[in-house]
């Protein structure tokens, strides 16, 4: 078969590679489509080393069709399309014990830690897929991934009908957020970034939102201003960085400013560097941090979900590109990240 190999960092060659060989409760699929997140760009500059060790086929956000099935498997037949949650827990560590698996101490994915989905044929267990109905495109199924990580977010920060959001960073963990947050919710949403590519996106897809852009808007003021002085129910920080925005206030802190007392912060944005936060922000209002980190079931609710038609899921992908060309893909994520989200790759 052919995959889209990572030779060596910032390197990825379309290449000839063996066939995935299936056990027991495994399952062969061919991949339809399969998406490049932002984990997937930290690879492929090296930055998750010595997690991901070259050579690796990457790519954790993929679907396709079963084409053969081991012995032991029960539910799944030849020709089912389905999606297959990444996540691998190992049962046994205290995280596990309480079936907490996205904090599992040793957790891995399928496509960072083990050959994935940039491949014409990929191997899971079945414990690990979803089916996709009908009414769900191969492109949809692909992004089933990174939109349940939108609802884990939403559901480690218990959103409600009534509840006002605000989303810091209007990126692809941004965007999914968005999409959830949207089923749960009838209330006030706002976006804040730096990009107006980004917001507009967000603004096109949702037209009631409010955008706030920090390179123009002092962006806690706004928020303040929108909710009538109150402040918002929940903020997430989806941004990823923790500078200083527009020289005023850094993403977590902006989150803590914005909420009302009681409140909730909801943090997702991966990064390395040191933040800091005034606590007094936070005791004053009583408030609640929260982290989310991958998913943990929403794949049942993103189909339901999508199924539905509740979710457009359109907005997130900029463009298509077929799986030969993935070096190309991740070099215009790099060179012009404004212009570029969701990057599906055809295989
Ligand atoms: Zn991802
Ligand atoms: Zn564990």
């Amino acid at each position: 078969m052919k995959a889209a190999v990572l030779e060596e960092y910032r390197k990825i060659v379309w290449k000839e590679v063996p066939e995935p060989k299936i056990a027991g409760n495994e399952v062969l699929i061919k991949v339809k489509y399969a998406c490049i997140c932002g984990s997937d760009q930290h690879i492929f500059l090296g930055e998750f080393h010595p997690r991901t060790q070259v050579p690796l086929i990457p790519g954790h956000e993929f679907a396709g069709e079963i084409v053969e099935t081991g012995p032991e498997v029960r539910n799944y037949k030849k020709g089912d399309r389905v999606a297959v949650d990444p996540i691998i827990w190992c049962g046994k560590c205290p995280a596990c014990q309480r079936h907490h698996y996205p904090a599992c101490t040793t957790l891995k994915l399928i496509g960072v830690d083990l050959d994935g989905g940039f491949a014409e044929y990929v191997k899971a267990p079945e414990h690990m897929l979803y089916r996709i109905t009908p009414g769900i495109t191969d492109e949809q199924a692909a992004l089933v991934e990174v939109l349940s990580i939108g609802f884990h977010a939403c559901n480690r920060a218990k959103v409600e009908n009534d509840d006002s959001v605000v989303i810091w960073g209007a990126g692809k963990v941004g965007q999914s957020i968005l999409q959830a947050v949207r089923t749960k919710t009838k209330s006030t949403l706002i976006m804040v970034d730096v990009l107006d590519a980004r917001l507009k996106r967000a603004k096109n897809t949702f037209p009631d939102i409010h955008i706030i852009n920090v390179a123009r808007e002092d962006p806690v003021e706004r928020i303040k201003e929108i909710t009538g002085g109150r402040g918002v129910d929940v903020a997430f920080e989806a941004v990823g960085h923790y500078q200083d925005l527009n020289g005023k206030v850094n993403p977590i802190r902006g989150c803590i400013q914005s909420i009302r007392g009681a409140g909730k912060v909801c943090v997702l944005g991966l990064s390395d560097e040191i933040t800091p936060v005034l606590f007094k922000e936070l005791i004053w209002r009583e408030a609640t941090i929260i982290a989310s980190r991958v998913s943990h079931g929403e794949f049942a609710e993103t189909i339901k979900n999508l199924q539905e038609g509740r979710i457009k899921p359109e907005a997130l992908v900029t463009d298509v590109l077929t799986a030969d060309k993935t070096q190309e893909a991740f070099e215009m994520l790099e060179a012009e990240p404004d212009k570029h989200l969701k990057i599906l790759l055809k295989l």
